[in-house]
């Protein structure tokens, strides 16, 4: 394999999080590593990105970088700046610490890093960790490694959008998955302050709609979930459905 890869690291536990160090080291088998991670944790920032002030990049060690943003700021700093003369071959986020199976990408930094790959032109492929009994970080990380390794050893499309994610279990092997569904959403748990003043608290456990083919199934089955990602929301099904009644309803009447 061409050791003259090169590869940007990130995530949103920010850069001292074992899944990510665990992840650097693995990865420095097949090529260059280059981490840009927030400098403390971002888990459920989503894709949000940072306008309002100013963001710093502190260099830790050799290729270790700490920023004070999101992990979609760390991929605009590193692929737009830091890396600008020669971008990575592949933007990797992980290893998460917990699953981010289903809608729940939608709230993921891990997630939303590798989309801010994919729209800055890298292929991109996020991992995320079970934490259940028996997880290792160390061998999910030489999985996540083999993985990346079959991946480079051919020219990959740049919009390759991955979302991975490792049971605890040693795994039985790998399925290409659809998102699964939540069965119910958050609960809010109100309560009060010392002070007799209303506070609340989003929470609640994710449960999932029991689904063959789902990422949530194969997790659930010990294997390693590969779900094929990509950005356009558009509801194309929807727009060949009935696209006049929609648009009936849409419009101003005559
Ligand atoms: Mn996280």
């Amino acid at each position: 394999m061409s050791s003259d890869l090169r590869l940007l690291l990130t995530n949103d536990d920010g850069v001292d999080a074992k899944g990510l160090r665990a992840l650097a080291e693995a990865l420095r088998s097949i090529g260059e590593v280059t981490v840009v991670a927030p400098d403390r944790e971002q888990s459920a920032t989503g894709h949000s990105l940072t306008l309002d002030r100013p963001l710093r990049l502190r260099e830790l060690g050799e290729g270790v970088h700490a920023v004070d943003g999101t992990p979609t700021d760390c991929v605009n700093l590193a692929i737009l700046w830091l890396m600008e003369e020669e971008p990575p071959d592949l933007v990797v986020s992980g290893i998460n610490h917990g699953l981010n199976l289903g809608d729940d990408v939608t709230y993921s930094g891990t997630v939303s890093a590798t989309f801010e790959g994919v729209l800055l032109g890298v292929p991109s492929i996020a991992f995320s960790q079970q934490l259940e009994s028996g997880f290792s970080f160390e061998r999910s990380a030489e999985i996540a490694a083999r993985l990346v390794g079959r991946l480079l050893a051919e020219e990959l499309p740049r919009d390759l959008l991955l979302n991975v994610n490792l049971p605890a279990a040693s795994p039985r092997g790998v399925n290409l998955t659809k998102l699964g569904k939540r069965v119910y959403q958050q609960v809010i748990a109100e309560k009060k302050d010392p002070r007799g003043r209303r506070y609340f608290w989003i929470a609640g456990t994710p449960e999932w709609q029991e689904e063959a083919g789902s990422d949530h199934e194969a997790i659930s089955d010990d294997r390693v979930s590969v779900t094929p990602l990509h950005l356009d929301l558009t509801d194309y099904d929807r727009l060949r459905a009935d696209p006049d009644e929609l648009l009936e309803r849409l419009r101003e009447p005559d």
